[in-house]
């Protein structure tokens, strides 16, 4: 039993296929990361919730403006989000965020976008999905402001222990990517075998991020199950153990319908 916390779907041109290798591997649910895409506005995002609604026990959407966009995202765009996020099949805002890895937009214009989002995630009373990649200062100090009582995850946690107990005492939950199978991120591996076990998730952030054996290669839903056994490894527990309470906590943390047993 395994849920991919982070996905975005929206670029499969096979996605059919890959939805049905996700259910053959175990997975009972995907929550669908929507974002703003130039070109595209929106769109994206319309389509997780369009996805959603099609299966809502397998799937559950969410709508966000990345920090690299949020220079090029509009007042409409803005406007636009918050409207999506209104509906009952978003289950969160995000992911919003800070890139100072990148900087696809200047640093104080993704502050400003990112603490937007936060206060709208406050207001819709829905928690968050964060994005965060060498700013970690910047994040905890936004969130220490402006984060509601929904919480929410530092998604593809990629810190170390020290910002990861600073999320953890917001009450933020950790979700861990295939970045946690690579052989230079044991800082990572740390802060994933310590923190508390029900605060941690696990995800695929696909299409990036592959977990080996398949780094590299175009990831998927169905690969999250390798990240799954390495972090299952790492706590010493067993796979399917991990996979039972990484699912709850998903669930508890997205509000996420609670599935067949
Ligand atoms: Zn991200
Ligand atoms: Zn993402």
């Amino acid at each position: 039993m395994l849920v991919d916390a982070h996905a975005h779907l929206d670029s499969y041109a096979d996605r059919d296929e890959v939805i049905a290798r996700a259910r053959a591997a175990g997975l009972v649910h995907v929550v669908l990361v929507g974002q703003w895409r130039e070109g595209r506005g929106m769109a994206g995002a319309l389509d997780a919730v369009a996805l959603a609604r099609e299966d809502r026990s397998f799937f559950s959407a969410t709508a966000g403006i990345h920090p690299h966009d949020a220079e090029q995202a509009s007042e409409a765009d803005f406007a636009e989000l918050r409207r999506i996020c209104q509906d009952a099949d978003v289950v969160a805002v995000g992911e919003a965020g800070l890139d100072f890895h990148y900087d696809h937009s200047p640093r104080e214009v993704q502050k400003e976008a990112f603490a937007r989002q936060v206060r709208l995630a406050r207001e819709l009373r829905k928690p968050l999905v964060v994005h965060t990649r060498e700013a970690d200062a910047e994040t905890a100090g936004i969130l220490e402001r402006e984060l509601g009582p929904d919480g929410g995850v530092i998604h593809c946690f990629t810190s170390d222990w020290t910002a990861a107990q600073r999320y953890l005492a917001l009450g933020m939950y950790l979700s861990f990517s295939g970045v946690i199978t690579f052989r230079n991120a044991d800082a990572v591996r740390d802060a994933a075998a310590r923190a508390p076990l029900d605060r941690i998730l696990v995800e695929t952030d696909c299409p990036f991020l592959a977990p080996v054996p398949h780094r590299g290669k175009r990831n998927e839903p169905a690969w999250v199950a390798a990240t799954a056994q390495a972090l299952a490894s790492l706590r010493g527990m067993p796979a399917d153990e991990l996979g039972r309470v990484t699912t709850e906590n998903a669930r508890r943390c997205l509000r996420l319908p609670a599935g067949s047993p």
